[in-house]
């Protein structure tokens, strides 16, 4: 079936959907926290090291920078302001663990201006990739810039919006998916999959591969055979789409060590193991829970792989394909 005929999401305002795009070109921009966009907690200062080894040339495919607040506003469409997350403090959390390459991902409080981004790939001391949120209308040369800068895909957040039953354009994103398809790029999408019981079929003609974030973001109690993961799985399956695990604590009903995540995780792992990546998903923004140390968060991993050539091909294998690190 062509993605048209599948095309069953509302097919609202494509602004709404790509977020902060009229904020930003309307420079309403702020630095301070609001009602609207109150702070949310900062990250855990002293990461202790995991209980495992990560293999050499990990990758942590999904982590943000943010800030500093003084110099770089913020989107005004935001519903969240962050305490600063900078460059030399994640790359000591990724130290700590081992981790040697990065993975940056635009976060939803730049809208589209990724400059913050684009200046921690140029100053990081490790490899680094990124994935970018941009305006659909974007020039053909301005994406190979953003190619040559490292980047390696785009991002459309369905989900920490002002308004999320805005939907998914598919017509609008499958024609930009069409001019980034040639550069290799892919297309990240952050949803809760259970939104979209027809998953499965609306991408399989997709010009590009898919990469879902947070296991999915199934809302807790989600049932494991919901249309939406097998729908994953089926995708994931067929090498059509990625699946990131990342951030366990925004689909667990329970805290630390959100055991309630495990059947996901070991479903993933089992059906599809050759289609995952780790993130840290630091600095956690939103985090609703207890901040955790990242050397405790990143154990949750063997818990998930204990095998310690499945997780090489997790932390280096599986992305290093993806984000087209050099070998
Ligand atoms: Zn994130």
């Amino acid at each position: 079936m062509g993605v048209n005929s599948l095309n069953l999401m509302p097919t609202t305002s494509l602004r709404r959907a790509t977020r902060g795009r009229k904020a930003v070109t309307d420079s309403k921009t702020s630095r301070q926290a609001t009602k609207d966009a109150p702070y949310c907690m900062a990250y855990h200062p002293e990461p202790s090291p995991p209980s495992f080894s990560f293999p050499p040339g990990s990758i942590d495919s999904h982590a943000h920078i943010c800030g500093p607040e003084a110099t770089f506003p913020y989107d005004s469409a935001r519903i969240y302001t962050p305490p600063d997350a900078l460059l030399p403090a994640y790359e000591h959390m990724l130290r700590t663990l081992g981790v040697e390459r990065m993975v940056l991902v635009q976060p939803s409080i730049y809208g589209e201006d990724n400059q913050v981004m684009l200046r921690a790939m140029r100053e990081s001391s490790m490899p680094t990739r990124g994935v970018a949120v941009v305006p659909l209308d974007m020039e053909r040369a301005e994406l190979e810039g953003f190619h040559k800068a490292g980047i390696r895909g785009v991002r459309f957040n369905l989900v920490d919006v002002k308004d999320p039953s805005a939907g998914l354009p598919m017509a609008e994103i499958t024609a930009f998916a069409e001019r980034i398809k040639p550069m290799g790029w892919h297309t990240e999408l952050l949803a809760h999959i259970d939104d979209y019981p027809e998953f499965g079929t609306m991408f399989q003609d997709f010009p590009t591969e898919i990469v879902v974030g947070h296991l999915g973001y199934f809302l807790p109690g989600c049932a494991l055979d919901h249309p939406g993961f097998h729908g994953l799985l089926q995708l994931a399956g067929q090498g059509r789409c990625w699946v990131k695990l990342t951030g366990p604590y925004r689909i667990a009903a329970k805290d630390f060590p959100y055991e309630d995540v495990d059947r996901f995780a070991e479903a993933l792992v089992k059906r599809v193991p050759d289609r995952l990546l780790w993130g840290s998903d630091w600095p956690h923004v939103m985090m609703k829970k207890t901040m955790p140390n990242d050397g405790h968060l990143a154990n949750i991993l063997a818990r998930w792989i204990p095998d310690q050539q499945l997780r090489r091909q997790v932390l280096t294998d599986n992305p290093a394909k993806l984000y087209q690190f050099d070998a």
